[in-house]
């Protein structure tokens, strides 16, 4: 079987979010079942610089965009198939923005070669010697990729899937796109690219994919209604028999507190001394007070309204007030950089916000914490709440998608339900009643540390779907 896997960020080079931690775990899952499952990327600096062994594979000249190099490197023994156009790729700034948070005006096209090259992959005229038998588009970034294949003429072309790691980025533009980058003029409607309006990448991938699938099962449901389902609700309800939700894993080497480089003092479930430390460490690095018995409660996130963070800034006093401390990693929105500066502000030795994006710290807090906080809004998957429970560090949680899925409340975590001030309220005194039991918190803590959050078994459930498939 023969599987490409179309992404826009990959893990260590170019990241925002989890969609990177997922594009580099899930392949190398699947080639230790046996799969040949190779990466397609855009051509990033960072992707040109980071992977090893560069080889040029072919020179392509596609109606609609510059011309373009496809690539072969290797990141770690992964086979990933370089997407190399200049104009671009090749700029300062993030994988969808320039340096002032600005979106690149030209996303649009930017992302529609990346769908174009995929499809071109998964053809009978694939410029390489190799061509998949299935193509597996990721987000809306990918998204125009099953549409391709959908049209693509000459004999069975390869299958696809389109996998939602996000609903609410639908990736809109222009409708004059649509025909600019190749697409037949009359896919412009709602049984087809149109979205409200506006062509859809997303809407492309959901509506052509063969297969859809998200990233956990209680998504996979919540999708389907007007609540989370972003306006594409009527559409998934309608595919339903075609999506399904897989969970996502986590890096289980990457993050385990027995082997992490990134951690002064390395432990595991039999011996929590390291875990001590590593909280002193932690108090240390951030400007809190070094104090073992002060609850400490941690949050890594991009800030953005989905990740539901001014509901943790409207409970912070209560978690000062039972003697808490919090300490805030994230980049973001700046009304709510600016909330967090100034609760820390105003909190020295109690609060303390770091703004920007550090892996190592990251890995820090979720060893020194003893509670994370994560009251997304939504939460798609999630993979901080899994994180930290291999680190056995509590993940306090609002009762939604993923969280659902990889939480048990009272045994692993905590989950509250609404999303309110008062029921978040009462999620944090059960979690602080528990830190001063330290029976019941021990208990937690094995709990947590035991799960199993690895890619194995999702690998497994992908391999299942991809081979039904291909019948
Ligand atoms: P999402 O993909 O919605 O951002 P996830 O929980 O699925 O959320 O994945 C987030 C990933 O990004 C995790 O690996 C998390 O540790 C990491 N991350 C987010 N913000 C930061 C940051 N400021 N510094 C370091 N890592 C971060």
């Amino acid at each position: 079987m023969k599987i490409l896997l179309a992404t826009s960020e990959l893990t260590p080079l170019v990241k925002t979010g989890g969609l990177a931690d997922v594009s580099t775990a899930l392949p190398r899952a699947l080639r230790k079942l046996g799969l040949d499952v190779r990466i397609l990327v855009p051509g990033y600096w960072a992707i040109k610089t980071g992977l090893q062994h560069i080889t040029h594979e072919a020179t392509i000249d596609l109606p609609g965009f510059p011309r373009t190099q496809i690539l072969l490197g290797s990141l770690d023994g992964l086979p990933v198939y370089v997407v190399e156009c200049a104009p671009l790729y090749e700029r300062n700034g993030s994988p969808y923005a320039d340096e002032h948070g600005r979106d690149w005006t030209d996303n649009g096209l930017r992302f529609a070669l990346l769908g174009r090259v995929a499809a071109l992959l998964g053809s009978n005229d694939s410029p390489i010697s190799w061509r998949a038998d299935i193509v597996h588009a990721n987000d809306w970034q990918a998204g125009l990729a099953p549409a391709y294949l959908h049209f693509a003429s000459g004999r069975k072309p390869a299958v696809s899937v389109q996998t939602i790691h996000n609903l609410a980025y639908p990736g809109k533009f222009d409708a004059s796109l649509v025909g600019a980058v190749g697409l037949p003029p009359w896919c412009f409607q709602s049984s087809g690219v149109e979205f409200y309006g506006a062509f859809s990448f997303l809407k492309a991938g959901l509506y052509y994919a063969n297969r859809i699938t998200t990233v956990s099962p209680t998504y996979a449901q919540e999708i389907q209604g007007p609540a989370f389902g972003c306006g594409f609700e009527g559409l998934l309800s309608g595919r339903r028999s075609v999506l399904t939700g897989i969970l996502n894993g986590i890096d289980d080497q990457e993050w385990n507190p027995a082997t992490d480089r990134f951690l002064p003092h390395r432990f595991d479930a039999k011996s929590l001394d390291g875990k001590a430390r590593n909280k002193a460490a932690l108090q240390r690095r951030m400007g809190l007070e070094v104090q073992s018995d002060a609850p400490l409660f941690a949050i890594i996130s991009r800030l953005t309204d989905q990740k539901g963070l001014d509901l943790a800034c409207e409970v912070m006093g209560h978690i000062l007030w039972r003697g808490g401390q919090v300490a805030i990693l994230g980049s973001g929105d700046p009304w709510l950089q600016d909330w967090l500066r100034y609760i820390a502000g105003h909190n020295p030795g109690r609060v303390s916000t770091w703004l920007g994006y550090d892996e190592g710290l990251a890995h820090l807090m979720e060893a020194g914490a003893d509670f994370f906080l994560m009251p997304s809004r939504f939460e798609p998957c999630g993979l901080n709440q899994m994180m930290s429970q291999r680190y056995g560090t509590l993940p306090i949680v609002h009762a939604v998608g993923g969280l659902i899925d990889t939480v048990e409340d009272g045994v692993t975590g905590f989950r509250f339900w609404p999303f309110s001030t008062n029921s978040y309220r009462h999620a944090l005194d059960r979690a602080i009643d528990t830190f001063y039991q330290p029976q019941a918190l021990a208990k937690m803590r094995t709990a947590a540390m035991a799960r199993d959050f690895s890619w194995t078994k999702s690998a497994l459930t992908y391999r299942d779907l991809y081979a039904s498939m291909l019948g």
